[in-house]
This record gives C-alpha cells, structure tokens and sequence, in this order.
C-alpha cells in the first residue's frame, strides 16, 4: 500500500511540559514519518478558523483559549494508512477511555489538554495540511 498524510498538531500542554520529542517518538515508532513540522504560537483567528467545524459546541471558546495559550508543533505526517495509523497511536478523545500506550493515555491531562490532533479523515487532513503548510515545506 502506498504511502499517505496525515496532518498532526502537538498541543499547548505537552509543548509546556517539554513532550515535543516523546510525542514524536511515540508517532515514529507507529510507523509514521515527519515530512513536515513547525512551532507556531495559534492565532486566536487561526484557532477558531482550525476548529470552525466545532463553532456550535459548548467546548468550543475554551478550546479556543487552550490552543492559543502556548505554543504547538503543526506536522504532516507519511505512512502506510497514516490517518488511522496516527489515530490509533492518539487513543480516545478523552484520555480516561485511551488504550494503554497510546499517546493519550500515558502523557495526556484532559478531554481538552489531550496532547495530540489528528486528522480523522484523508478528505481533512487535506484540508489541514493547506491550512499550515505549502507544498514545498513538505519533504517526505
Ligand atoms: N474537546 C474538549 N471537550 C470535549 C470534546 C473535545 O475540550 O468534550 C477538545 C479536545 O481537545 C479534542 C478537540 O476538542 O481533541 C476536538 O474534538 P474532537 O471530538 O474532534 O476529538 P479528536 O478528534 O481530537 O479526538
């Protein structure tokens, strides 16, 4: 199978506590490739922008908050089945219900200081790629 992209953003809480590396770790050693990566500090635009699909839920203007109160590192991310492959290596949305090993679980606060996104589709990791990155800031 081919290889494919999945878009990733290491959150606020894991770049605060100095878990750039371990997160990325946990992602290469599930098979996923770094082809991209930066450290950028949100927009409050560029935040709700990302999560516009999010806008009517009643998380919305405090995830807003966290994702702009430090800084994160937006990757793209290349493997065989590389959405799932990164979801499956995130574990659950809340880390309470996250499978021993996953990113979640073992370095994850809370629902919102989750430590990881992920693209849950090939149609939106498109999508966010375009948001963060050109074409010629991606080598895979
Ligand atoms: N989130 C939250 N409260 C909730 C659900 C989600 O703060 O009750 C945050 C959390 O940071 C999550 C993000 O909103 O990662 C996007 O939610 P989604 O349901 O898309 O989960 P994901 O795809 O990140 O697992």
């Amino acid at each position: 199978m081919a290889a494919t992209r999945t878009f990733s953003i290491i959150k606020p809480d894991a770049t605060r506590r100095n878990l750039t590396g371990a997160v990325t770790k946990m992602l290469e050693e599930a098979g996923l490739r770094v082809v991209a990566s930066k450290r950028v500090l949100l927009s409050k635009e560029q935040a709700e922008g990302f999560y516009a699909v999010h806008k009517e839920r009643p998380f919305f203007n405090d995830l807003v908050s966290f994702m702009t109160s430090g800084p994160v590192v937006v990757q793209v991310l290349e493997g065989e089945n590389a959405v799932q492959r990164n979801r499956d290596i995130m574990g659950a949305t809340n880390p309470a219900n996250a499978d021993a090993g996953t990113i979640r679980k073992e370095l994850a606060e809370s629902i919102e200081a989750n430590s990881v996104h992920g693209s849950d589709s090939e149609e939106n990791a498109a999508i966010e790629i375009a948001y963060f990155f050109k074409p010629e800031e991606i080598v895979g």
